[in-house]
Formats: structure tokens, sequence, C-alpha cells
């Protein structure tokens, strides 16, 4: 449990469409955020304005919007901590560099392209590390070496200049993660990174860490590839006089690849035949990406699938409505190691959400494919239909091409089954038994299975032989749903029809 008000935030860049572990991490905090009665915050992290991509806000909000992942403040919510979109808070991060600055936490570097790649020669050459940082910066061009009087001349002369952060040399940064437990950098690992750019800009790290702590941020949940930054970030904290409200950290583990080999990345998904974006993408050169609505997948499902992409609740259960999720999702049963995408599990969770829906849901979900054939014989016979073959199918989409014979006779009949089955006496005992159904007026499951029985007793066959035969007569097909329940539905009118267009049409294999 936190002793602040949980407050979190999703902070992407809209650099490109969102990935689904972007989407994981969305989640993640918005179950934090519900189970603690907190605030789950979006802000758009566009300070680099050359990797602006159009659309992709509006992407972002529309997939958390798909997902059901309420956003309590953000750009278009609006909230007391605004505005939620970095480039329209540029104004706030220069006067926390310039106090780092004067602090001593932080200089003003002068260094031009030419000279930081002669730094970098150089140190290469002597098989040091490239970094600016506590040991190469008093070789360099900046507030450090030149002289106060100097520094000031460059200025008003308006030299091009940035601001780093001071980082010790050799020292140990040491913060806590709810996920990894203590994690332990040594200062000499990292170099000092740019705060303020020549425009006067901020980068990622700066403006990450004023808006985190403007915005009352209590814990920071993010993907695995931001640890290498935390301990920049603690510092930041530390040098600004805020670690006593600094956010806890949770770095959640990388989705890896099928093969485990590797990060998920963007372009797997087309590669590998699934997708890993949440809705499909149309980037501004054109190209289209896959997405998990477009591919038939309930919202319900993908967030389900991706709340146990790398957590997992202490028992066995595994199907999870998302107030369930809010329920049981705790940062302590969330693994260190990364979590391997699964294309059959996904649809797998298709599969079981599918067969929860009613059958008006479904109705909705297959809307843009049902034509007139479909409801020529009324709403109340397709939605039966729909009911009747969820469970056979991972996708909604999936059901009406599956359910063609109980819309209109079978445009196709299986060879194989015709070849084994429909010979000897077959063809006379379905006819017989399908003539006895009418004439007994046997209208429903039970009673057409009960004078199967029956039927079969008479003629001393089996039950079983008959069952798939009489399948293939009406439906064309080796398999489909209960077979009584179909044939209920279809109705009697429609099965002697069938037999007739069995005995006329289809030739003996
Ligand atoms: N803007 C960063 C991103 O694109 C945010 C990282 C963080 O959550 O601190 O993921």
């Amino acid at each position: 449990m936190s002793d602040r008000p949980v407050r979190v935030r999703f902070a992407p860049s809209p650099t490109g469409p969102l990935h689904i572990g972007g989407v994981r991490t969305a989640l993640y905090n918005y179950l934090y955020a519900r189970q603690y009665g907190g605030k789950f915050l979006l802000r758009i992290e566009d300070t680099d304005q050359k990797r602006f991509v159009q659309g992709a806000e509006e992407y972002i909000n529309q997939s958390l919007a798909w997902l059901g992942i309420d956003i309590d403040e953000g750009v278009v919510e609006g909230g007391n901590f605004g505005p939620y979109k970095q480039s329209e808070r540029m104004d706030k991060y220069a006067t926390y560099a310039e106090q780092l600055v004067n602090d001593g936490f932080a200089y003003y570097a002068f260094d031009t392209p030419d000279e930081l790649n002669e730094m970098r020669a150089k140190l290469e050459a002597n098989n040091m590390s490239a970094k600016y940082d506590a040991t190469s910066r008093m070789s360099m061009k900046n507030s450090l070496t030149l002289s106060e009087d100097d520094v000031k001349e460059r200025m008003e002369r308006g030299d091009k200049y940035i601001v780093r952060i001071k980082l010790p040399r050799n020292k140990e940064i040491r913060f806590h993660d709810e996920i990894r437990g203590w994690i332990v950098f040594n200062s000499s690992q990292l170099d000092d990174k740019v705060l303020l750019k020549e425009d006067g800009l901020p980068t990622y790290h700066l403006a990450n860490i004023v808006d985190d702590h403007l915005m009352e941020i209590s814990h920071v949940i993010r993907g695995e590839e931001w640890l290498p930054s935390a301990p920049l970030h603690v510092m930041l904290y530390r040098y600004l006089g805020w670690e006593d409200t600094m956010p806890k950290f949770a770095h959640l583990p990388l989705i890896l690849k099928p093969d485990g080999k590797g990060k998920l990345s963007k372009r797997d998904g087309d590669r590998l035949g699934f997708p890993v974006f949440p809705l499909e993408w149309k980037s501004p050169e054109g190209e289209i990406s896959s997405g998990y609505r477009e591919s038939g997948y309930m919202p319900a499902a993908v967030v389900n699938m991706l709340a146990m992409l790398g957590w997992h609740p202490s028992d066995n259960q595994e199907l999870f409505t998302i107030e369930e999720l809010i329920q049981t999702f705790s940062l302590e049963r969330v693994s260190k190691s990364g979590a391997k995408f699964d294309m059959d599990k996904s649809k797998w969770y298709n599969h079981q959400f599918l067969m929860k829906a009613s059958s008006q849901e479904l109705r909705a979900m297959v809307a843009d494919a049902v034509t007139d054939v479909h409801t020529s014989r009324g709403e109340a016979y397709l939605l039966k239909v729909l009911d009747m073959l969820k469970e056979k199918v991972s996708f909604a989409n999936e059901i009406l091409p599956l359910g063609q014979y109980f819309f209109a006779s079978p445009a196709a009949y299986d060879k194989k089954v015709q070849r084994k089955k429909w010979k000897g006496e077959v063809p006379t005992h379905i006819a017989n038994y399908i003539n006895g159904l009418l004439e007994g007026n046997h209208d429903n499951a039970e009673a057409m299975e009960s004078y199967l029985q029956t039927y079969a007793n008479e003629q001393g066959v089996g039950k079983g032989t008959l069952m798939q035969p009489l399948r293939w007569a009406v439906t064309g097909q080796a398999g489909g749903p209960p077979i009584f329940e179909m044939l209920e539905l279809l109705g009697l009118e429609e099965i002697k029809q069938r037999l007739q267009i069995v005995a006329e049409k289809v030739p003996q294999a």
C-alpha cells in the first residue's frame, strides 16, 4: 500500500502507433490506479518534435478507449495538473535546469559537434568508453573548465550551449524497484546526460522528472527499457531536492518474441502473422499494420491476454474481466523476466470471451457481415445460430461463413464423409428416419434423438453409425454443433428439403 494518494501516469511519445507493450504498460497503470482508488493520467511526451508522427496521439486515445482503459486526467479529459502535453509545458523546464546549474549539479557545455567527435575518437583510441562524464568533462569546453568571464562572454555573443547533468565519479546509486527489489548502479556506468538542448527545450529526462514531480506522480510503472535511465532520474530527484516525494519505481518485464529470442518488435507482428498493435494503423506513408480490433478480437480478451503477459495471480485462474483484474492485480506478482508472446493463447482468450458473450453481443460483433440471407428466417433464428456456433470458432467473424448451411442448402458436400459413410443401407435409413420425424412430428432435439434411438433399435443398427451421415446429408459437413439442437433449429420442413437435395443432386461418390 502506498502512503501517498496513488497517481500514476502513462507517458507515451507520439512517435507512431502504440505497440501492445505500451498498451500493457497503460493497462497495469490503470489497474493499479483503480485498485487504490487513485488517478490514472495520460501524459503526451512530445518533446522530440523530430520524431512526431501525425495521428499517433489520436491513435493512443482511441486504443485506450477501445480497451476500456479510462483516463482520469489527460489532454482530452483535462485536470488540475495540466497541460498534459509536454509541448504545451515548454515554459516549465528551463528554470529547473538553471537551478541545477546554480546549485552545482549541472553545467553549461559549449562543445561543437567536431569537438565532441574528437573527444570520442581520443577516448576510444585509449580504450576508454567514449562518454561525456566525470572523467572526460574536465578536458572539454564547459562552465566547469572555462572561466566565468569566458562563459558569460560566450553566452552574450549567442554561442550555442546545452545543459548537462554533473554526475559524481564512482558513486553507488541505489533505488528500490517494486518488482525487482534493490537496484544498484555505479555513477561511472552513466554519462552526463543532456538536460536542456541548444534550442532551450528539455530532453526526455528533464521533462519527465519535472512533470512527474509537478503532477504529483506516486508510482512510475513503465517498461524495462527505462531501467537504465532510472539511476539518472534518481539523481535528478536528489539534485532538485525532491527525493522525499520521489515516485516509487516499477519496471515491467519485456514482451518477447514467441521464440523468446529478443523483444517483440513492431515489425514482428505482420512478419509472424499476428497483430502487435491494438488498432489497425496506416502510416503517413500509407503502410498498413494490422490491429487486434480489425482482426476480430474482443477488447476484453485483449485486456485479459495482456494482463497475463508478465503478471499472474496466486492461483491458476486465467480468465479475468477488467473488474476482476482491478481486484487481483499486484505489482509484487509481476515477473522480473520477459514474457513470451503466444499467438495461440491470444486466440484462446478470444474464444473464451466469445463463449461468454450473449447472442445480442455476438449479433453486434457480426453486424457488418449480416445480409438479407442471414435475416430471412428472422432475427431470433439468427441469434440462435450465433449462439450455437460460438463455441466452434476463435473469432465472431468466423461464425456466419461456418454456419452457411443454416441460411441456405449446403454450398458443398464433404467428399470424404460421402465416400466413407454414405453407402450401403445408410441413405435408406436416413431417408426413413427423416420421414419418420415428419410423420411423428418430432420437432425438438429431445424427441429427434429418442426417435433415432427407437429407429436404430428397430432396424438393428447402431445409432452412432447414423449420426454422421445424417449431419452430412443436412449440412454437407462432417462436424458442427450438437446435432439434434442443430436439427431442431433448422426445422422439419428444411430437413425434408435437404434430404431431397441430397437424393437428387449429390452424385454417389
Ligand atoms: N515517453 C517515454 C516513453 O515513450 C516515457 C517513459 C516513462 O514512462 O518514463 O515510453
